[in-house]
């Protein structure tokens, strides 16, 4: 009879299996084998699970198979394998038909093999997923909400509910279930008889019918489910709630259990450190101390906004007042400035010019960002001669335009001799 080993012991990393078929198929356009066995230990991706990888090794030989993914169909496992690249024995070689064609070496369908998952993989899956299913029982229990939708891979396990969270919910269940983990007992999974399936009262994200396995945590959730589970609760390891955020009308929670919060408690310290390391505090210290840089860099760029737009100012007057009002178009070329900046300064000398007054500022994109303005010429005409000649983004009106030009500085000179007999700051 076939046998799905992982349905009674999650523990079963391996085992020996006779093989019912092993065929050569099409796999994202790549020519591997598919493997059924009489029993095995590979959990199929199902239920939002990807599934197992490991080793399959020819007992009558030397070859062995990666095995990359599983899938269940009809309720028959397939397994989908790799020859793993190693010195094959006991494989033939086809007869080069031509010298530059590669050879296909042809591998004889082992009859037997020992099979072996990859444990640290499938015990992270176990901690993540029996986290879930204690913070799914215990968000059910205490607020009577339904997970609607699960997802885990191996760097990812989200969980959806019909209903919303406070801050203080979410602490609320993380307590619990980090109370149940530190409890360390046992996790019941059993299959019910009928009759006893109808007494009990269990979690299911559909009707079941036939045999329905339970897995069970003794007072904060039973659940049907046919993933691999941790015998007790203490192999979970910390749970930690990543994330809870709006989703569809409900919420989508990030999760990490075991090595998966250890590993992202150690990245987040050593961000810390690096963090307290460059601003000289302690870690513990870092928040306000953050708070306080922000807070004195924007009372930093207030006062240099303020020294840029008296310095940019000075340069328009003093190139407006150095002739008349028609021969005095300043236009400057600058980096980075605050277009509001830009704007006051402009503000102050277009009634001093007959001409175009502006700002050709290094922007993020490629090119110039630019804020032209005059109260005798129509600055659409320039707008659109920028237009015609380069690739150009903004807009405006007769008295101002603004917007952003790809065209490097003497591009854009040629073309404003033509329109302003001004000067260039
Ligand atoms: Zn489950």
């Amino acid at each position: 009879m076939y046998e799905k080993l992982y349905d009674e012991n999650a523990y079963a990393v391996e085992f020996l299996s006779d093989v019912m078929s092993c065929k050569e198929v099409s796999w994202e356009n790549e020519d591997v084998f598919e493997f059924v066995l009489e029993k095995t230990s590979f959990f199929p991706e199902q239920g939002g699970q990807t599934s197992d990888t490991g080793m399959f090794y020819d007992t009558d030989s030397e070859n062995e198979f990666e095995v990359f993914h599983a899938y269940i169909k009809d309720d028959t496992v397939y397994h989908l394998a790799r020859l793993a690249e190693k010195p094959v024995v006991e494989t033939r070689r086809k007869k080069k038909i031509e010298d530059e064609v590669p050879q296909k070496i042809e591998v004889i369908p082992p009859k037997r093999v020992i099979g072996r998952i990859n444990w640290d993989e499938r015990f992270d899956k176990m901690q993540q997923h029996s986290g879930e299913h204690l913070v799914s029982g215990t968000v059910h229990r205490l607020y009577g909400y339904d997970n609607v939708g699960f997802s885990l891979s191996s760097d990812n396990v989200t969980l959806d509910f019909n209903g919303k969270f406070t801050d203080e919910d979410i602490l609320e269940i993380e307590k619990t279930v980090n109370r149940a983990v530190f409890e360390n007992f046992k996790v019941k999974v059993y299959f019910p008889d009928e009759q006893e399936l109808k007494k009990i009262d269990y979690r299911s994200k559909k009707e079941l019918t036939g045999r329905v396995r339970l897995v069970e945590f003794p007072g904060y959730d039973i659940c049907a489910c046919c993933a691999p589970h941790v015998a007790s609760t203490g192999e979970i390891g910390l749970i930690k709630i990543v994330s809870a955020e709006h989703f569809k009308g409900g919420t989508r929670m990030s999760i990490k259990c075991g090595y998966r919060a250890l590993n992202e408690y150690r990245s987040l310290l050593d961000s810390a450190r690096g963090i307290s390391r460059l601003l000289s505090v302690t870690i513990d210290e870092v928040l306000p101390a953050t708070e306080k840089l922000k807070a004195d860099l924007q009372d930093s760029r207030f006062k240099l906004n303020g020294y840029m737009e008296k310095t940019l100012c000075y340069a328009f007057i003093s190139a407006v007042e150095s002739a008349d009002r028609d021969h005095n178009n300043p236009i400057m070329f600058t980096d980075t400035l605050d277009p509001g900046v830009i704007r006051k300064a402009i503000n102050s000398v277009t009634d001093r010019t007959n001409g175009y007054s502006g700002v050709f500022y290094k922007s993020e994109k490629e090119g110039y960002g630019f804020i032209i303005a005059s109260i005798a010429k129509d600055c659409t005409v320039l707008f659109a001669a920028l237009k015609e000649a380069f690739e150009t983004k903004g807009g405006g009106n007769k008295t101002m335009i603004q917007g952003n030009v790809a065209a490097d500085e003497a591009q854009l000179k040629e073309l404003l001799k033509e329109y302003s007999n001004g000067v260039f700051l």
